[in-house]
Order: C-alpha cells, then sequence, then structure tokens
C-alpha cells in the first residue's frame, strides 16, 4: 500500500483556529503530516488539534510580535527537529478608504500580513536548510494584490508585497529544493466576511461576479494549499495560484461608503 503524501513530514499552519487555516490543518493532516497549530486562540487550537487525533500540536502565538512568531518555529524543530511545510495563512483584513488612514490603525495589518511572513519563512528556511531536507512555503495572499479594490489598499498592499516576496524568496532557496509559492483566495466564506455579509445585497452581488456563482468554501482553499505541500506540485515556485472561481467586475460591485 503506498504512503500517504505527507507521511512523516512536519507542517506549520498560522491561523489555524478557524477559517482557511483550520481547513489547510485537516486537508494536510490527512494527508498525513503532523500539524504545528498557531494562532492565539488556544482553545480552538485544542480542539482542533483533538479533532486531528494526536497529529497535531497547538503553539499560542500572536504574530504582532517577530518574538512569538520566531519562537513558534523553534517549537516545531524543537519537538520533531524538521519542519517541512509552513503556511503562512494568518491575516487580517482593513476596511478603509484612502483619506482615513491613520498609522495605528494598519500597523497591525503590516505587521501580521506581511512582518510575520517574513520573519516565519526567514526561521523556517534557516531550520530546512539546517536538516538539507527542502520543504515547501506557502503564503495566503488575495486576488486584492492583483487587481484594485476600493477600500482594501493597506490590505492588499500587504499581500502584493507578499506576492513579491514569494517570487524573490524563491529564487534564493529553490537551489536548496525549498519551494514557496503563493494562494490567492477570492471571496471566501470565514469570519473575515461576518461583517460585509451583513450589508444588504452584498453577499448576491459579489457572487454575480464570480464566474461559477458561489462563494468559495474554506475547503477549496485548503485543496490547492495541499497541492502545493506535496510532492505533485514538485515542479512549481515562485507562483501565486488564483483560487477565486473566476471573479470579474469586483471593482463595480462593491458598495461605496460615503
Ligand atoms: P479568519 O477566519 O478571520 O481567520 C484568521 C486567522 O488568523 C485566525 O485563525 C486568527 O486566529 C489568525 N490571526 C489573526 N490575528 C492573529 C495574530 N495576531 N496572531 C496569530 N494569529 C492571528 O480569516 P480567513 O478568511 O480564514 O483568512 C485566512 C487568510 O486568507 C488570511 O491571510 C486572509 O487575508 C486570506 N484571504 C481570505 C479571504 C476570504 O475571503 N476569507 C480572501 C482572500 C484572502 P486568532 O484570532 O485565534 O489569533
Amino acid at each position: 500500500m503506498s504512503q500517504p503524501a505527507l507521511a512523516d513530514r512536519v507542517a506549520i499552519v498560522t491561523g489555524a483556529s478557524r477559517g482557511i487555516g483550520e481547513q489547510c490543518a485537516r486537508v494536510l493532516a490527512e494527508a498525513g503530516a503532523h500539524i504545528v497549530l498557531a494562532a492565539r486562540s488556544v482553545a480552538d487550537l485544542d480542539k482542533l488539534a483533538g479533532d486531528l487525533g494526536g497529529n497535531a500540536t497547538a503553539v499560542a502565538c500572536d504574530l504582532t510580535s517577530p518574538d512569538s512568531a520566531r519562537a513558534l518555529v523553534a517549537a516545531a524543530r524543537d519537538q520533531f527537529g524538521r519542519v517541512d511545510v509552513l503556511v503562512n495563512n494568518a491575516g487580517i483584513s482593513h476596511t478603509r478608504p484612502v483619506q482615513e488612514f491613520d498609522l495605528e490603525a494598519f500597523q497591525d495589518v503590516v505587521d501580521i500580513n506581511l512582518k510575520a511572513v517574513l520573519v516565519l519563512t526567514a526561521s523556517t528556511a534557516e531550520v530546512m536548510m539546517a536538516t538539507a531536507t527542502g520543504g515547501s512555503i506557502i503564503n495566503i495572499s488575495t486576488v486584492a494584490a492583483g487587481t484594485g479594490t476600493p477600500y482594501m489598499s493597506v490590505y492588499g498592499a500587504t499581500k502584493a508585497a507578499v506576492e513579491s516576496f514569494t517570487r524573490s524568496a524563491a529564487c534564493e532557496l529553490g537551489p536548496l529544493g525549498i519551494r514557496v509559492n503563493a494562494v490567492a483566495p477570492g471571496l471566501i466564506e470565514t469570519d473575515m466576511w461576518a461583517r460585509g455579509r451583513t450589508i444588504p445585497g452584498l453577499v448576491d452581488r459579489l457572487e454575480a461576479a464570480v464566474a461559477l456563482r458561489r462563494w468559495g468554501t474554506p475547503g477549496d482553499i485548503a485543496d490547492v494549499v495541499g497541492f502545493l505541500a506535496s510532492d505533485a506540485s514538485r515542479y512549481v515556485t515562485g507562483q501565486t495560484i488564483v483560487v477565486d472561481g473566476g471573479m470579474a467586475n469586483m471593482m463595480e460591485l462593491l458598495p461605496r461608503r460615503d
């Protein structure tokens, strides 16, 4: 009988307490990996670890702090001696008109969506280099990184930076057998959209812009992450894979805030 795709591998998934990250953890665990689950909500991580039946370890982590990010990777290294997969999924949105920017409001967005991705990638790459076993780093971006999306300029800018970083890191780490890719989700029904989905008519209007005529699920993203984590994608690096059901005309469909 053949081995599961990720047997004996260790994967860190940030933002694993709910939404896309939780589903990524489930898909990678199903493929045989041991998952290091990271987020601030320890009770949710413990519950998920219980569901995964011994194939997961919960590590409390606040990614606004670079020290906390480094400690997460160190915890995985100390416990397992290796890290094969890193899913940089934790992220927060920031919906605000350009003229209402204030530094304090978007500092967390920059720290979590961008700075933590750089710190976690650097620390993980160090572990992967030490074990010389290669690896796969997967950064969760957004379609808003590549389009003009009203009121998401800071959010989109952090993710566009992540996509650029993905390409550069792939060039540097490729010779060491470490692949770095990004996934850009479209509209995915998670807590991130909890408030937006209460705006009258918005759910249907946005859905009308999706070629496949439905919002995505966390599983739609997690399955692509599973592909990028596995050897099935062994010749793919430096790419951003858009997983959005085929979206168009978002800019016309978003509501005005004035
Ligand atoms: P979500 O349901 O709001 O989950 C966000 C996750 O990030 C949670 O597990 C949260 O855990 C974690 N997180 C937030 N702040 C953190 C911090 N300071 N330290 C550590 N973890 C933190 O969001 P989601 O929709 O699953 O989004 C996941 C990723 O997909 C994000 O990068 C997002 O930008 C991207 N994305 C989402 C969509 C969408 O439509 N939903 C579209 C495009 C891209 P705790 O609160 O427990 O810390």
